[in-house]
């Protein structure tokens, strides 16, 4: 039995499809083994992602109902900003339509050509607007390769942001960036004790702080359990002491918002906030409603509202936990600690017999598909892998990983009991598991459009 029970019961429910083998077989070669071209009706158990997946509550539901439509000044919107400003404590409230609306905006009111943004690890998205501002992205993770699994793996390295802002390129550095808690490096958390040395760096140098909050509310709950003496602490509490070290931030509500679509900017600089309220007139409509409906404000107010909620946070972290032991005890080898969001697994050690170039994370994530129509993301070399500029083999990713992402309020422990049976069957068989080959490829994105090819048995080969 899990040591955890949903803190909810369900009053709408949706039937998951159950393909059969042959639909399966069927499904996944016109995707051309590409998880993502996968139609959802075929999907029995999704854990592609956990944005924008989330079920929402009876009370999210009826707040939408009283949603306010008025182009300007909706009632929904001041809603919203109440709620924010009292979690958050930034007077300046933006919504936008999600969160890389909000990073483009900020980031390209921050950084011009020759500037450089520092992160504990900037998402991909955070990348990609840094970059497009001219910027150039400096990840500063804490070194991953300790042995022992560390409590604060999301933490920035201190030593090396002491170096880079006293350093060469120090003036040139424009705004730190800490991701909480840090999606690309396993959705580790960040301490609060790495904030405030953050905060006084920032401060000796004259750089503002920046959040990318998209995963507040579970950074707060893992900072409470990872730590001594904060039992009585709520998670509320331990956000706000985060969130009042930093200038602002900005955030995916697809995430902790517990809703489908959103997201916004959150600020202290009234001066900032003017120049980003007038650049998301150019895209995202006017700055009461940032692209959303007021249906939508009034869904994410009431979400960030339960997102603290200390049972919910307990079920969500628990429930994390126990699926990670679920996959240790099917065969597959799990990353440690399991954070909230998803857990992730080592394709790269089960199956040590497929060279990276041959895509051993889609291989893993394509079986799973197979035997059980459970879909989940590859983190290896058909993402992060990279042509090598002068002309050779493609640089393969530095490791081979799985994500299993869990949707807020979704799936029972029933259904996770399940993906582990079929995570059982392909651990089971991992000796037999083929590689692939990219027949179709295009763009920095190749994971969400590439064609692959099976490969034939290395045996015969
Ligand atoms: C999801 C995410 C984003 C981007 O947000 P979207 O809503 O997908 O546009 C940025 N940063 C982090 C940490 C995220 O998890």
């Amino acid at each position: 039995m899990p040591p955890f029970m949903e803190p909810f019961r369900i009053k709408s429910v949706e039937p998951i499809p159950f393909p059969t083998v042959g639909q399966r077989k069927a499904a996944l070669d016109a995707a051309g083994y590409n998880l993502f071209r996968i139609p959802a009706r075929a999907i029995t158990i999704d854990l592609l992602t956990d944005s924008g997946t989330s079920a929402m509550s009876a009370a999210q539901w009826s707040a939408m109902l009283s949603g306010d439509e008025s182009y300007a000044g909706a009632r929904s919107f001041e809603r919203f900003e109440t709620v924010v400003r009292d979690l958050m404590g930034y007077r300046e409230v933006i919504p936008v339509h999600q969160g890389r609306a909000a990073e483009r905006i900020v980031l390209h009111e921050l950084l011009g050509p020759g500037d450089i943004s520092v992160s504990n690890t900037h998402f991909d998205s955070t990348r990609a607007s840094v970059e497009a501002a001219g910027a150039q992205a400096v990840d500063l993770p804490i070194a991953a390769a300790a042995a022992t699994p560390m409590p604060f793996g999301g933490d920035i390295d201190l030593d090396a942001l002491v170096a880079l802002l006293g350093g060469e390129s120090g003036d040139r550095v424009r705004c730190v960036v800490l991701t909480i808690t840090n999606n690309a490096n396993g959705g580790q958390p960040v301490s609060v004790g790495n904030v405030s040395v953050v905060r006084r760096l920032c401060d000796q140098h004259g750089v503002p702080l920046f959040l990318d909050a998209a995963r507040f509310a579970e950074n707060a709950y893992l900072v409470i359990t990872r730590s001594a003496g904060l039992s009585d602490t709520t998670p509320k509490e331990i956000a706000r002491a985060i969130f009042d070290l930093a200038d602002g931030c900005w955030a995916s509500l697809k995430k902790d918002g517990i809703a489908n679509i959103g997201g916004l900017i959150a600020l202290r600089d009234e001066e900032l906030a003017a120049r980003c309220r007038g650049r998301l007139i150019e895209t995202e409509g006017y700055p009461t409603y940032g692209g959303l409906a007021g249906r939508d404000l009034e869904a994410l107010a009431q979400g960030l509202l339960e997102v603290t909620e200390p049972e919910y946070l307990r079920y969500r972290a628990e429930s994390a936990q126990w699926f990670a032991d679920l996959l240790e005890r099917a065969g597959l080898p799990v990353l440690r600690p399991a954070g909230c969001h998803a857990v992730y697994v080592d394709a790269g050690q089960l199956l040590d017999h497929i060279p990276a170039a041959e895509l051993p994370a889609t291989a893993l994530a394509n079986e799973l598909y197979l035997a059980g129509a459970v879909r989940v993301t590859e983190l290896g070399t058909l993402v992060f892998g990279r042509p090598d500029p002068a002309g050779g083999a493609d640089i393969p990713a530095p490791r081979e990983l799985v994500r299993f992402a869990l949707p807020r309020r979704v799936y029972t422990a029933n259904h996770l009991q399940y993906v582990a049976e079929v995570a059982e069957l392909v651990a089971a068989k991992a000796a037999d598991i083929r590689g692939y080959r990219i027949v179709e490829q295009s763009g920095a994105m190749r994971q969400f459009t590439a064609r692959l090819a099976p490969l034939a048995a290395r045996a015969n080969r």
